[in-house]
């Protein structure tokens, strides 16, 4: 049985609500085809347990994405971050957190990202941010 993806968005009211839903699909829809990601995503848009603005999570065949609504950090860029550690993840296996294939990988996102007209406030790897 093939298994899909799951996006949950459970953000605090907001305004416009529906089109702040609706850009962030088609968002996370776009990382994910410019990723070429694979296994199912579970994406989660809630206030996170820990104190951590996003993580991610590899769950063997899914993978697991939580970002804060109250994250101080452009919302888009976070997201497209933890979408490039599921990229990694996929195709180097062993390769460090933020190391030189994450990098390379979250540089060219951004670049492509901007090519199609989606404007991130940050960068989506930071240097001495992302450690
Ligand atoms: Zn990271």
């Amino acid at each position: 049985m093939k298994t899909r993806s799951k996006i949950v968005l459970d953000t605090e009211p907001e305004k416009p609500y529906i089109t702040l839903m609706k850009m962030k699909i088609e968002f996370i829809a776009d990382c994910i085809h410019l990723l070429n990601i694979e296994r199912p995503l579970d994406l989660t848009i809630s206030q996170v347990v820990n104190d951590w603005d996003a993580q991610y999570q590899d769950m063997g065949r899914r993978h697991e994405v939580r970002v804060s609504p109250r994250a101080a950090r452009c919302r888009l860029s976070l997201i497209a971050h933890e979408l490039v550690h599921a990229s990694v993840g996929e195709s180097h296996p062993h390769a460090s957190d933020h190391g030189r294939v994450f990098k390379r990988t979250a540089k060219r996102l951004q670049k492509q990202l901007t090519q199609i007209g989606w404007k991130l406030h940050d960068k989506i790897y930071i240097k001495g941010v992302d450690l």
